[in-house]
């Protein structure tokens, strides 16, 4: 999406150990008329398709999810990353390894919020390894749902996760895909 490459190559900011910083647009402050574009992508990719929920993962998931959720007129579920204490039910959970936080976390979805009715669009603003990905389809997959396929906002390609998950035949599509990436040669999009 050539909006998106093109803000990416404006504000993102390319750190230490292959991360890409994008905290002044989707990350930390949220442009919410560009987001709502990006959201408006996934609706047109993904609109034949009869989503009926949007899944996605705290925290950084979660705007994206719910302006998608919006032009699909269906709820988003956040997998939560901890169990508190004013949670109850009975819940999908699987752990999934932190790219950005170096940490292994319990992912959890109360089993009232998926079941083998829904057709699942899983949203992300990352793809880099893959675990995070991995762990929501591995969650829609105990529920039973049908799993639409998912919905990635920048994919850094050069990481693996999003080609290995589409060889296991899950459609993954990415409004922006990152061949490479480094301070002094800035920023390659894939087939560009
Ligand atoms: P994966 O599990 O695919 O390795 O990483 C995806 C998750 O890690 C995303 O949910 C995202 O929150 C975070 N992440 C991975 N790479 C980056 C990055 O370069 N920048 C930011 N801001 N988050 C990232």
């Amino acid at each position: 999406m050539k909006l998106l490459e093109e803000r990416i190559r404006k504000d993102g900011v390319i750190g230490a150990g292959n991360v890409l910083k994008v905290d002044c647009f989707l990350n930390h402050l949220i442009d919410v008329p560009f987001a709502d574009e990006l959201a408006r992508e996934f609706y047109r990719l993904f609109r034949d398709c009869g989503v009926n929920k949007i899944l996605t993962i705290e925290a950084s998931g979660i705007g994206i999810a719910c302006l998608t959720a919006r032009f699909f007129d269906c709820p988003a579920v956040f997998a939560k990353k901890s169990k508190t204490s004013n949670m109850s039910g009975e819940f999908y959970s699987v752990l999934v390894d932190s790219f950005t936080h170096g940490n292994t976390s319990t992912v959890i979805v109360n089993k009232a919020y998926l079941s083998p009715s829904d057709k699942v669009l899983i949203i992300d603003d990352f793809l880099a390894l893959g675990n995070a990905l991995n762990g929501l389809i591995d969650i829609v997959e105990q529920s039973g749902a049908q799993l639409v396929g998912a919905g990635i906002v920048i994919e850094k390609a050069f990481q693996g996760g999003g080609d290995a998950i589409r060889a296991k035949g899950v459609r993954v599509e990415s409004l922006a895909m990152i061949e490479s990436m480094s301070p002094e040669e800035g920023i390659r999009y894939r087939g560009k």
